[in-house]
């Protein structure tokens, strides 16, 4: 009895040295400056600001959706080993709220969304005091969270104070040709044809800034539900303002949507998918669309040509 006992005792120490050693392998440190953001489009910024200064790696890939993202244990691992760590806040990552609140005690964690002034936010509950978290789609909004990451990054590696401050002005310049061109775009579609149907409410913020009405089947969160009420008013609208087209996006499912085409097949109001859109994640990597310009880009086309 006693020998087996020793035996146990012998593995276990062995078993704890080695996970110890692993994980000292896979945390550490990499060369220069690490940075993991949650979204793609976080990382796309922060890469804006930082250049060749940083290694920035984003947690959630292509049609990945942050609201029902759980952190596996490799994204905990990087997040621990990250120096810098970038969210968006607001509750978009609304799994993961916990983990940056730990995380916060011991290393820089920021979410960009704290550069944005308190009265450009969009409320969904006034209330409540409950805002819209998906403020990449306002150009203009995204302006204060690109001053955000210049800020922290000149405060975490001042030597590199002026090369931060010139990267962000380029891309300042670039985000106001962008916000320009979304603006300009809309302008071709007759204002009562600028209705914008989706399958969740993420596109709150664009409808605001481009002068487009904005209707999410799903709440603002892919949480929520979606009943026939909803559907049925919907098809109603479509068919009465004659809207050619609907979208779904690449992170949410489509089965509302479907609903929505198929109510207004019923009542003799044929309406097309315009496209997929680029709501809560971008594209793959490499891809036009795999940026944030870029996937702006494409939504913007797809949403034009579809309404038109
Ligand atoms: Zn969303």
């Amino acid at each position: 009895m006693r020998l087996t006992h020793f035996i146990l005792q012998r593995i276990f120490i062995i078993l704890g040295f080695s996970i110890l050693f692993y994980s000292c392998q896979n945390s550490e440190k990499k060369e220069g400056i690490y940075i993991v953001t949650t979204t793609g489009h976080i990382a796309d910024l922060v890469r804006n600001v930082v250049g060749d200064k940083a290694t920035v790696v984003p947690l959630m890939g292509a049609g990945v959706d942050p609201h029902l993202y759980k952190a596996s244990l490799r994204d905990l691992k990087q997040l621990q080993s990250a120096d810098l760590i970038f969210y968006n806040g607001l509750h978009l990552e609304g799994k993961m709220g916990e983990v940056f609140h730990k995380l916060s005690r011991m290393k820089k964690v920021f979410a960009v969304s704290d550069g944005i002034p308190k009265d450009s936010l969009l409320m969904v509950d006034a209330e409540n005091h409950i805002p819209d978290p998906h403020i990449w789609f306002d150009v203009q909004i995204w302006l204060y969270c690109l001053d955000k990451v210049c800020k922290e990054m000149i405060l975490a590696d001042p030597e590199n104070k002026e090369y931060y401050l010139k990267n962000t002005a380029k891309y300042r310049r670039e985000l106001n040709g962008l916000n320009s061109l979304i603006k300009s775009g809309f302008q071709t579609i007759p204002r009562n044809e600028r209705l914008l149907v989706t399958a969740h409410d993420a596109f709150g913020y664009f409808g605001r800034r481009y002068d487009v009405e904005v209707i999410g089947l799903q709440g603002i969160s892919t949480l929520s539900e979606y009943g026939l009420n909803e559907i049925t008013t919907l098809s109603r609208m479509l068919i009465s303002r004659k809207v050619k087209a609907v979208f779904i996006e690449t992170s949410v499912s489509e089965k509302a949507i479907q609903s929505v085409i198929e109510g207004c097949k019923q009542q003799g109001h044929l309406v097309k998918i315009g496209g997929s859109l680029y709501s809560d994640a971008l594209g793959a990597a490499n891809t036009p669309e795999g940026t944030y310009i870029g996937m702006q880009k494409v939504n913007l086309k797809l949403i034009t040509e579809g309404l038109k």
